[in-house]
């Protein structure tokens, strides 16, 4: 049994991150062990998250699992947690309820956590302490394990806990199940250095560790040769991108490079403003087929409880960056992060928000009230903004950003642009504007996968409808 150790995870030393490109095995013992059973993968969270299930999925694959999508129906029953927030918290242990009654209608059942609650002290402690209807508990550090560890669980009839707390390593070629054909999730980087005060991730995923740039751009090259049409390039903050490797290579470097190989559509999330080069704006501005799109997360507009955040940046940095985005980037909308509510946040700390935000009039910005995370400095903070104030401050803050993103769309009700149709829908095709904005069509399913112009006719607060051209 190996549990996850928060002293060793807030580690960071300069030893080498390694890469290691064959590190995913899986021996004729195990290929046959899912044969005839079904899996079913939930998962909780983030961009990451979600890529981090297309690999467990096809590594599940590997092993002749096949998917269901009902996990009453299930065999073998996955969770990919996230830790960011109590509710995300909240919502895992219902379901690990929910299981435990399942197994007792079906005690085969093989279940498991994965993501980054796994990653957490407190949460492998209750559950070895109160949930051993568990079967598997493993991390964000080894994904690739998972075949010794599930043959194990059902070989041994005990439970599994593997979860590694060091920094991590780089590890290619591990198997993807993608959820798209036309959209690709590209990971190019892993965890995060920046230890803001309120955030887990840095001690559930690690050192701040980019990939190649060859390996990045030949998985770029190969879903272009399967006529994929975006890719999204992912990381904690993939502003940060090359900073520990020994090359002279940037994330302005890496979107050139990608914009070369020719994909129609790329993304990227998520940035962290301290590290938003003025060559990044650049590049975005001169290559068409990166989208005019950023997600820029402030966190909060008052310099007080920035610093108390640990974001090192000021309002004035961030609106400096912001105007210069905004005046190099034709049409690029911007959207962000909000937290409300932080320790010692004071009514004009709160007001110092709402500036930011008539200021900078984002299209749409993810809200959030404080939820203190075990380990994090600002858990040791005292939380003491009332509930009460919290919601009323979400909600104002609420009130405004809808009226934003509302004005934002209805700069587009009668213009043409240009949106990847990639989701069907009951009676047409749905899918995002170059900005990311959401459309809907209706149509027929036969422009599925493509990038169409679409005349807009409709517009609401948070998506469009709209006519093909
Ligand atoms: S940059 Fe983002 S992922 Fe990293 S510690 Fe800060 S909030 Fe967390």
């Amino acid at each position: 049994m190996l549990k996850p150790n928060l002293n060793e995870a807030k580690q960071r030393n300069r030893e080498k991150i390694l890469v290691k490109t064959n590190e995913y095995i899986i021996n004729d013992q195990i290929k046959d062990i899912g044969l005839g059973k079904k899996y079913f993968v939930k998962t909780y969270g983030c961009q990451m998250n979600e890529h981090d299930t297309e690999n467990i999925k096809a590594i599940l694959e590997d092993m002749s699992y096949e998917e269901v999508d009902n996990m009453e129906e299930a065999d073998l029953i996955l969770l990919n947690t996230c830790a960011i927030r109590e509710n995300a918290h909240n919502k895992v242990f219902g379901m690990i309820g929910r299981i435990k009654t399942l197994k007792e209608s079906k005690p085969d059942i093989i279940a498991g956590i994965c993501g980054c609650m796994a990653q957490e002290e407190k949460v492998v402690d209750e559950i070895l302490k109160k949930y051993r209807h568990l079967d598997l508990v493993f991390g964000t550090h080894n994904i690739i394990n998972l075949p010794n560890l599930l043959s194990k669980a059902i070989t041994s009839k005990e439970m599994q806990v593997e979860v590694l707390s060091g920094q991590g390593s780089v590890l290619e070629n591990i198997p993807v199940k993608r959820d798209s054909k036309y959209k690709a999730w590209v990971n190019i980087m892993y965890g995060c250095d920046k230890f803001c005060t309120y955030c887990i991730v840095p001690y559930t995923r690690g050192k701040q560790r980019s990939r190649l740039p060859e390996h990045i751009i030949d998985e770029v090259k190969e879903l272009v040769s399967k006529n994929y049409q975006e890719v999204t390039l992912l990381g904690q903050n993939v502003n940060a991108y090359g900073k520990d490797l020994d090359l002279e290579y940037t994330m302005a470097n890496l979107l050139e490079s990608v914009a070369k190989t020719n994909i129609p559509r790329i993304r990227f999330v998520t940035s962290h403003p301290w590290d938003f080069s003025d060559e990044m704006i650049d590049i975005i501005a001169k290559y068409d087929n990166i989208m005019p799109y950023i997600h820029l997360p402030i966190q909060s507009g008052s310099n007080r409880i920035l610093k108390l955040m640990g974001r090192r940046y000021t309002k004035e940095e961030y609106l400096t960056l912001f105007d210069k985005i905004k005046n190099k980037i034709p049409n690029v909308s911007v959207t962000t992060d909000i937290i409300v509510g932080f320790p010692n946040e004071t009514e004009q700390d709160f007001q110092d928000t709402l500036d930011i935000v008539e200021y900078c009039k984002y299209d749409l910005a993810y809200t959030f009230i404080f939820s203190a995370r075990e380990g994090t400095p600002a858990a040791k903070m005292e939380d003491n903004v009332s509930l009460e104030d919290k919601k009323q401050r979400l909600y104002k803050l609420n009130e405004r950003i809808n009226y934003y993103a509302k004005e934002n769309n209805l700069k587009y009700l009668g213009k043409t642009v240009k949106v990847l149709l990639d989701k069907k829908e009951k009676n047409g095709l749905s899918g995002y504007t170059e900005t990311m904005k959401s459309v809907y069509v209706d149509t027929d399913h036969q422009y599925l996968g493509q990038i169409k112009e679409v005349e807009i006719t409709d517009v609401r607060t948070w998506s469009l409808k709209g006519k093909i051209k």
